[in-house]
């Protein structure tokens, strides 16, 4: 080691070193601050290396082959003398039998207690009100002038349910559902009759060979429906499929099914020609509330490359991100967890859930391995419950099904819909609002009460083995 190294410097060599190294700096700063597209590219570039993963393919996030989805139920039985020591299976029930579960010892229920609040959380919050006495009388008369109705009006339970994957929160407020159902002038049975007549007139569903379009491979047709080209598309593989006759309610299994056959060998048709279309989805709006434009029953179905559209895509997301924190098929676990809870109806290879976060009121998710005839039979006994059992005759329906290509492994959704039922057909005020475009969604019909609907329903309509 030479001396000069090890030999300390004179003062006046140390300033000028302090001094070259400060300037040095000095430049740096000042060239950084003066190119905003310097400070861009610096901070993109820091942010970037940081701690976010760099997305693979331009923005767009990747999709992992999920465990394959399976339908497993447990026992509600097991479940409340296994998980649950005190709390009552209601939507005011809930935070009670969270709490309850929380405390298990039991290791089956923790697993299944950690995986419902990995997707859920569930928050109580009591309201009250002051009431001015002049205007109590009409208070009360809102209420059926019931005593104990008017009483809980100073203690509601508000249920906020977020799912914290699909990003859906429902606002239950089950004393709102206790109001008596005030009669509309004319009865929805008379408006029902009087709309299905006057429609049929000039329904050009009913003439479908002369007033409906095709698509350029043709139409589809059997015995009891029909496929049609939607005029005005929302996307290049756009279809209606009709059910023959008019009546928009009063259709038989028999038709209902051939509808459902027809709108698959439209799929398949459709992918044949465009094979890059591979995700199907289905809605199906019934009467003028709900929004649709015939009253002659039809639904209308989608194919489109790259994605589901809107909604089933985001579901899909949901079972991505749920992959990704906890390595297991979210709809698989959401069929586990329901039925742990006593909200789900299983027939055959198809289950049907009373939806936690329904977009609106009776919400049923029914979620099965593919699209086939167990899929449709379980929709069907939803749809006849609602229209036969509940008096709601108009719904909207919604959904994805798996893809068309067998080989398309990654983000491979299950098929499922959504049925909800829409307000009070001859009043005028919508169902929908700012709230549920923007906000959140308000229900009032507990999913316990749905349950049962369905469970009485399938009961009722699926032949005995
Ligand atoms: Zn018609």
């Amino acid at each position: 080691m030479s001396d000069s190294l090890i030999r300390p410097r004179p003062r006046r060599q140390c300033c000028a070193l302090l001094f070259g190294v400060g300037l040095v700096f000095l430049v740096i700063y000042v060239i950084t601050v003066s190119s905003p597209s310097t400070i861009l590219f610096r901070s993109f570039s820091s942010f970037n290396s940081s701690s976010v993963r760099t997305p693979s393919v331009g923005l767009h996030r990747e999709y992992d082959v999920w465990p394959p989805f399976a339908v497993q139920l447990i026992s509600h039985t097991w479940f409340k003398k296994a998980c649950i020591v005190k709390g009552e299976f209601s939507i005011s029930g809930i935070p009670d039998v969270l709490a309850s579960w929380a405390a298990t010892e039991n290791p089956d229920c923790k697993i299944l207690y950690n995986k419902f609040t990995a997707i859920y959380t569930v928050e109580k919050r009591v309201g009250s009100v002051k009431i001015p006495d002049t205007f109590q009388s009409q208070v009360k008369a809102w209420l059926g002038n019931k005593d104990d109705l008017y009483q809980e009006l100073f203690h509601q339970n508000i249920i906020h349910i977020l799912n914290m994957y699909t990003r859906e929160t429902t606002v239950f407020n089950p004393l709102r559902d206790k109001r008596p159902v005030t009669k509309p002038k004319e009865s929805e049975e008379d408006y029902l009759e009087r709309i299905t007549k006057e429609s049929a007139l000039s329904c050009d569903f009913c003439k479908y060979t002369n007033f409906t379009a095709e698509h350029d491979f043709g139409r589809v047709e059997s015995k009891l429906s029909f496929s049609a080209s939607n005029i005005f598309k929302l996307d290049r593989l756009h279809a209606v499929i009709t059910i023959k006759d008019h009546d928009p309610v009063n259709w038989s299994y028999e038709q209902y099914m051939d509808m459902m056959h027809t709108t698959l060998v439209w799929l398949r048709k459709a992918f044949t020609h465009e094979p890059s279309a591979i995700y199907p989805a289905i809605i199906w709006d019934l009467l003028p509330k709900s929004g649709s434009s015939q009253l002659h029953p039809h639904n209308q179905v989608f194919l489109s490359p790259n994605r589901y559209q809107g909604m089933v895509e985001t579901w899909r997301r949901a079972g991505q991100d749920y992959f990704s924190d906890l390595h297991s098929n979210y709809f698989t676990d959401l069929i586990t967890l329901y039925s742990a809870l006593g909200l789900a109806v299983q027939f055959k290879s198809a289950v049907a859930l009373a939806s936690l976060t329904p977009r609106k009121d009776n919400e049923v998710v029914i979620i099965a391995p593919e699209a086939d005839d167990d899929f449709f039979q379980l929709i069907y006994y939803v749809l006849r419950a609602f229209m036969d059992d509940l008096k709601k005759y108009s719904f909207s329906l919604g959904g994805g099904f798996p893809p068309m290509e067998s080989s398309a492994q990654a983000g491979r959704l299950p098929a499922f819909v959504r049925i909800i039922t829409r307000g009070v057909m001859t009043e005028i005020r919508t169902d929908i609002s700012a709230l549920e475009l923007f906000t959140a969604t308000n229900v009032n019909i507990d999913p316990y009460k749905v349950v049962q609907v369905i469970k009485d329903s399938v009961k009722k309509r699926a032949p005995r083995p």
